[in-house]
């Protein structure tokens, strides 16, 4: 069976691409841009995690390039051709991925794929599930005097490769965990190794942005063992207290010129 329509709907000579962010789930989430790009699709290629709320807003055909398909999973060249070859036939795609497709959604990839053949090829920011995590908790990602560091990473990585969370955690830090849940005890372990308090305080937020959310507060020793019945998709905030907040206020002003960084690993 084939994927597409034999004949482009609107007889554009060459479509274009979209690559959407969902936001975590909740259809109120989604920016005005991204519906605007939903409501005019002719066909949505989504990912697992993207709600049935967010693909109930468009019209367009939905394929699901998340999910396994008899026996094969979409592997990513796979997803690429599928989604150039609509974009080529004339059709307006859209790429939808959950949370903002630009934090760990294998953008580059078929960004790269659409340059290469020619194809109009757009960003439209979503909700990323670290900031949809502290809107469920009502507690910023940044606290100012407290951890005015915030890093993005994901605990896992290509086969053979490991992930260097002590690289990234130091006082100061604010560290968003994105796909961990699978190895809490290694995450606990290679972050206490680091150096940082065992008290240092832990939320993990399970489908934030959703009415699904769960959330669980403990602190780095132990989090294993306290997030057992925790499920993915979930994601831990690691808060490690900086020298600022331990040596109090600073000067008046001085926040202008200090050094506070987002990184993403
Ligand atoms: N592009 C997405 C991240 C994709 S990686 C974003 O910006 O949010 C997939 C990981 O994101 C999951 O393993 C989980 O750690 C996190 N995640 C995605 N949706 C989530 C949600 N609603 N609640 C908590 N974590 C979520």
């Amino acid at each position: 069976m084939s994927l597409l329509p034999p004949d482009p709907p609107h007889g554009h000579p060459l479509g274009r691409i979209a690559l959407v962010g969902a936001g975590p789930g909740a259809a109120d989430l989604l920016t005005t841009r991204a519906l605007n790009r939903l409501r005019e699709a002719d066909v949505v290629f989504h990912d697992r995690l993207v709600s049935p709320e967010v693909l109930a807003l468009t019209p367009a055909r939905k394929v699901d390039v998340g999910k396994a398909v008899g026996a094969n999973h979409w592997p990513q060249p796979r997803i690429n051709c599928v989604v150039i070859a609509a974009a080529l036939s004339g059709l307006r795609v859209v790429r939808l991925k959950s949370g903002d497709p630009s934090v760990f959604g294998r953008a580059c990839e078929e960004i790269a794929a659409a340059r290469l053949a020619g194809v109009p090829v757009e960003i439209v920011p979503g909700i990323t599930a670290a900031s949809a995590a502290a809107a469920a908790l009502t507690r910023p990602l940044t606290e100012r005097g407290q951890t005015e560091r915030l890093v993005l990473a994901t605990a896992t990585c290509r086969p053979g490769e490991t992930a260097d969370l002590a690289g990234s955690f130091r006082p100061g830090t604010t560290l968003a965990l994105y796909m961990a849940m699978h190895r809490l005890p290694a995450v606990e372990a290679e972050l206490l190794a680091t150096g940082a308090p065992e008290t240092c305080t832990v939320e993990i937020v399970q489908q934030a942005g959703t009415a699904a959310e769960r959330i669980l507060t403990t602190v780095l020793r132990g989090m294993a063992a306290a997030a057992a019945d925790m499920t993915n998709p979930a994601i831990l905030l690691i808060r490690w207290p900086g020298p600022l907040a331990r040596k109090g206020a600073r000067p008046s002003g001085s926040h202008v010129a200090a050094a506070s960084s987002l990184l993403i690993l």
